[in-house]
């Protein structure tokens, strides 16, 4: 951090299909931000919206110097349009944000605060989950405990992506190339001093959640495959279980046979120890398929995101050859 240099800061928005939302979360981010003195910009990433986002975007950066935006060539989720924004963001500080205004923007000064004092990632923490079902309550809260139960990385619980970064935890995570991202998992992987932050979270302003509960499901799937492999230990314990267990029940029988005779008994015992050691093996198959899956996207080495369009913001940070130089560096490879 240099002190002697107007700070820099940006804002770093996903944008899928937010079209009602976009004006109105520039509004309440310019309010928030302005009076904290801070040499800053918005940076849009529109994720291939099919509404009108785009054009919003496009006006308000005509508007508003501080406005500059990257477009996606096509929907890639929002865990990389967040990485396509980090990667093109060299403010000495980020800050990560939902467009549909769940996360205040009125939380941004306090976020920088503690930045100040010298954290590295400060993560916003919900305290309530104002419009969101008992259920994805439920399921939220099942999913923190089962991924810090099985993961030595610790993921915070009941937080989202909404969270300021330092510029060396934004580098750091720059470093981290990998396809199947999960990002609250990354963001806690980077280390340094992190600290959280309380709010409640409030109901989305308009328009409707992108996630079903399938992606959901499947994004609980990459936490946890990301970030641990005792699944695939599990199906070798299993195994090993499954195994002394047979070698037990083998001896009884011969035990049994040779003290009492053979009256032709075990077709039961025998379709149960068949049905169960065939469940058990898919099981097995199945893990090790969700994770050489994954090995089969790594290796095939492809970018993480392609840029559509992109303009920076009119108004310039401190460091501007940087800025347009980590663009292009970002444009070139892909990655
Ligand atoms: N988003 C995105 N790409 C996607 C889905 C969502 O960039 O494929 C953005 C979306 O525009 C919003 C943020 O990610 O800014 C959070 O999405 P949403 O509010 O639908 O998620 P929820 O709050 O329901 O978890
Ligand atoms: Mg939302």
């Amino acid at each position: 951090m240099d002190m002697t240099l107007t700070q820099t800061l940006t804002v770093i928005v996903p944008v899928y299909n937010e079209a009602e939302n976009l004006a109105t979360l520039h509004q309440r981010l310019t309010d928030a931000v302005e009076p904290t003195g801070l040499s800053w910009d918005i940076l849009f990433v529109d994720d291939g919206s099919t509404d009108q986002s785009l054009s919003v975007i496009r006006r308000l950066a005509a508007e508003h110097p501080a406005v500059g935006w990257l477009s996606l060539s096509r929907n890639f989720g929002k865990e990389l349009a967040m990485t396509a924004g980090l990667d093109h963001a060299c403010a000495d500080a980020v800050v990560l944000i939902d467009a549909d205004l769940q996360d205040p923007p009125e939380l941004i000064p306090t976020l920088i605060e503690r930045w100040r004092e010298g954290f590295d990632v400060v993560y916003a923490q919900r305290t309530a989950r104002a419009g969101e079902s008992l259920v994805k309550r439920g399921t939220a809260a099942g999913f923190y405990r089962v991924i810090n139960w099985l993961s030595r990385t610790r993921v915070p619980p009941d937080t989202g992506d909404f969270r300021l970064l330092s510029r060396r935890a934004v580098e750091a995570l720059g470093r981290l190339r990998e396809r199947h991202r999960f990002m609250k998992g990354l963001f806690a992987w980077v280390g340094y001093r992190q600290i959280a932050v309380p709010y409640e979270r409030a109901p989305r302003l308009g328009g409707s959640t992108k996630f079903s509960y399938r992606t959901l499901w499947n994004f609980a799937l990459e936490g946890i495959t990301s970030f641990s492999n005792i699944p695939l230990k599990a199906a070798s314990y299993l195994g090993l279980v499954a195994a002394v267990g047979a070698l037990a029940y083998g001896l009884y029988i011969i035990a049994k046979t040779l003290l009492y005779g053979d009256p032709v008994p075990g077709y039961p015992s025998l379709m149960v120890v068949i049905l169960f050691l065939g469940g058990v093996q898919l099981l097995a198959l199945g893990i090790i398929g969700e994770y050489l899956g994954r090995v089969f996207v790594e290796a095939k080495q492809r970018p993480l995101y392609l840029i559509g369009e992109s303009q920076p913001a009119a108004r310039q940070l401190d460091r501007p050859e940087d800025l347009e130089e980590a663009g292009r560096a970002a444009v070139r490879t892909g990655d």
